[in-house]
């Protein structure tokens, strides 16, 4: 078997699953309760929220748990919006934003919020120029990821934030692609949102940095967990196992890019190679290093995905299936994409366990996939 989604989710690394596991097991308390069981619980939390603030630069009164990337997303905007309804109803996001972020600036509309999305260029990077120029006098909210997760694109944050804080507007900044890969001191802002699952870590635990002067309400009422901001019984072992993953990633990030970069690189260059009528999709410089987007004339994206998932190889699209129908990918059409190169692009994430045999295995795999579906075509 071979993984190449690990822009999808990450395994669980076996250090951060032997962090967590006393916590499932025999340190079981609650959080909140006042024996020395929830003591034991609630310390082991405020030991992992002082380390991932540690790690991310911040203070760890300003950093809210969660339950992953969606949830911190969903927090932020209708949060930041519900604070500030008297100023204004409008948001500001890019087009590339994951659907945590286009939902549930959505589920706005309904309370008379209007939406601005701005495209990216060609090179699925979006320009700050752009982003300010979007910017109203009644813009509460402003959205841009740190690296998208379809074509891998790094974006120019710290001048989005420049641009924002000179218009006094908040700017959120989902780094679940970045946490653990990329430092966050390269993405300043107001609003930051990660998610473990994506560092080998585990799912369902993630976390919403909000800067100490913002306003936000909550999104999830209930108990006074996370200073009454975030309801709900603390995921102990998600807090420590997120805290575990993000250490390591951190630590061994410089060796891990180099590595991962490394078969990125190889595996693109052999399949442009190899293969005609093949093509990147993104900027080739500013992107993640995990990150191979590539579309073959001819094909369609699902019928190769669906060859390699017969082959033992896990690869992605960025279409979305519904009822039986394949909508095109939303972020891949924003870069101006003509339709057969959105439709025929496969994601291809690499992460730590991959290796040079398997980067020969995909290609030769591929090579077949796309030879006999185009032969089926003509
Ligand atoms: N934002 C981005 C960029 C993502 O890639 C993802 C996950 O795919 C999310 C948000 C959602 O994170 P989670 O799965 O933790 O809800």
């Amino acid at each position: 078997m071979v993984y190449l989604d690990h822009a999808a989710t990450t395994p669980l690394d076996g250090r951060v699953l032997q962090a967590m596991t006393p916590y499932l097991t025999e340190i079981y308390g609650n959080a909140s309760s006042q024996h020395s069981y929830g003591r034991r619980a609630a310390n082991a939390v405020t030991v992992a929220r002082d380390k991932i603030a540690g790690i991310m630069g911040v203070s760890p009164s300003e950093l809210y748990f969660t339950s992953g990337g969606t949830e911190a997303g969903n927090t932020a905007l209708k949060g930041v919006c519900a604070a500030l309804r008297g100023r204004g109803r409008h948001v500001v996001l890019s087009a590339l934003e994951h659907p945590a972020l286009i939902s549930a600036a959505n589920d706005m509309r309904e309370y008379g919020y209007e939406i601005t999305l701005v495209n990216p260029a060609e090179n699925g990077i979006v320009s700050a120029e752009s982003v300010a120029g979007a910017i109203r006098p009644d813009t509460v909210f402003v959205g841009v990821m740190a690296a998208n997760n379809e074509v891998g694109t790094i974006q120019p944050i710290k001048d989005i934030y420049a641009a924002c804080r000179e218009r006094k507007v908040f700017l959120y900044c989902d780094c679940v692609q970045t946490a653990g890969v990329l430092p966050f001191g390269l993405f300043p802002a107001d609003g930051i949102g990660f998610s473990a699952h994506k560092f080998y870590g585990p799912k369902g635990f993630g976390g919403l940095y909000v800067r100490g002067n913002c306003r936000f309400e909550r999104l999830i009422s209930g108990g006074e967990q996370e200073r009454g901001l975030r309801g709900g019984t603390t995921y102990v072992a998600g807090a420590v196992g997120c805290a575990r993953a993000l250490e390591i990633a951190e630590r061994e990030a410089q060796s891990n890019n180099e590595n991962i970069r490394r078969l990125r690189d190889l595996f693109v260059k052999r399949v442009l190679a190899e293969i005609e009528g093949t093509r990147v999709n993104g900027d080739l410089q500013n992107r993640l290093p995990s990150n191979a987007n590539i579309s073959f004339d001819g094909c369609d994206g699902e019928q190769i995905l669906f060859a390699l998932d017969l082959a033992g190889i896990a690869v992605s699209t960025g279409s979305a299936c519904s009822s039986g129908a394949v909508t095109p990918s939303r972020v891949l059409t924003s870069m101006g994409l003509d339709e057969g190169r959105v439709k025929s692009a496969v994601r291809f994430t690499f992460g730590r366990g991959n290796t040079l045999q398997e980067v020969d295995y995909v290609t030769v795999k591929i090579k077949e996939a796309v030879e006999r579906i185009r032969a089926q075509k003509y």
